[in-house]
């Protein structure tokens, strides 16, 4: 029987750091290295690879081109692999593994992304854990196939849809929730995978890697005392294409006349406006409250129940696939990889 291959993509973050002597600061290093630390792996009962980044970096210097390099490595080797395991810093885990799943359309095998919140050096690291449950995942075969076809993101006990989940803990061993939609598997005594929950791509279809993203968007959260030059400041950001309102609760906003006619203005000029709620959890419900019947109104597009995360990530994306400004809200309000309901 041929042993499942499975490729570690590292790209940096805690997991693999260590701590400078002189200035206490945890610094990216060396992960082969490391992986000679972890004998466990060669228990595990798959061939494991691994590839880094030249430079790993903290994730929070991570930007479009990091992620077209992942993309890109796992199109020269996916014919290679069964599975693979991206190893990135928490900090902006969630945005790459939504960006991920955009990218890789008609995915077939699993990319689980994982991290740590220490590093996989210290005494009571959680980076075991989660790499040693990651492999397993991206590892799990059934009648010849994979079972997770999917980016997902593991942390904590937890395999989660990557695009569904937000870093909500900068201290926690429990660093990520994803409150709009129920874990894909959980480890405890045994690894239990919740089948009703998992994506089911067309198997007929082959994988389609897009690498145009487009950078020219915005997020402007709303807040109390949020006043109009700020809003003109944010929408005469040269080349803007789309910008996205973090709205209150079910997808409120003021209803001042200054905020309206602005917004109407720059959707004239051809700016994307997207209403996505600042609550982790729950969903935009335009026309639920008067406060957000003037969004409703102005045709403003419903992010529903979609994360920060994956809906500044959805827009690179279709932007960059030049989509047609007519059908631009109809697709975006349509689930794509399963990020909204
Ligand atoms: N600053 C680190 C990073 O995101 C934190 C982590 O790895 O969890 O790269």
């Amino acid at each position: 029987m041929k042993k499942t291959k499975i490729l570690l993509i590292y790209t940096g973050g805690t997991i693999g750091m260590m701590k400078d002597y002189k200035s206490g600061a945890l610094k990216a290093f060396n992960f082969a290295k490391l992986l000679k630390n972890i004998p466990e792996l060669n228990q595990l009962d798959c061939e494991i690879q691994s590839h880094s980044f030249e430079t790993p970096i903290d994730s929070s210097n991570i930007n479009t081109e990091h992620w077209v390099a992942i993309a890109t490595t796992i199109e020269e080797t996916y014919h290679e692999y069964d599975g693979f395991v991206v190893l990135h810093g928490s900090d902006t885990m969630s945005y790459s593994a939504s960006a991920l799943s955009y990218m890789l359309e008609n995915l077939s095998k699993p990319v689980i992304f994982t991290g740590s919140q220490l590093p996989i050096g210290d005494l009571r690291t959680d980076a075991k854990e989660n790499l040693i449950t990651s492999i397993q995942i991206a590892a799990l075969r059934e009648k010849d196939k994979a079972v997770i076809q999917e980016v997902g993101l593991y942390f904590e006990y937890k395999l989660y849809r990557g695009n569904r989940t937000t870093k909500i803990n900068a201290e926690h061993f429990e660093a990520f929730a994803s409150l709009n939609y129920p874990a894909l598997a959980e480890s405890g005594v045994h690894l239990k995978v919740h089948y009703e929950y998992l994506l089911k791509p067309n198997k007929l279809k082959k994988l389609v890697v897009h690498k145009n993203l487009d950078t020219n968007v915005a997020i402007l959260k709303l807040f109390p005392g949020f006043n109009e030059n700020l809003l003109k400041s944010v929408l005469s950001t040269p080349n803007l294409k789309a910008l996205i309102i973090e709205t209150y609760g079910a997808g409120n906003a003021p209803t001042d006349q200054w905020l309206i006619d602005h917004l109407k203005n720059a959707k004239k000029n051809g700016v994307q406006v997207i209403n996505v709620t600042q609550c982790s959890g729950g969903s935009v419900i335009m026309g639920q409250y008067e406060t957000s019947e003037h969004l409703q109104q102005m045709q403003v597009i419903n992010g529903k129940d979609i994360t920060t995360e994956a809906a500044i990530t959805k827009l690179m994306y279709l932007l960059g696939m030049d989509v047609s400004p007519k059908l631009f809200k109809t697709i975006f309000e349509t689930p794509l990889r399963g990020e909204m309901i």
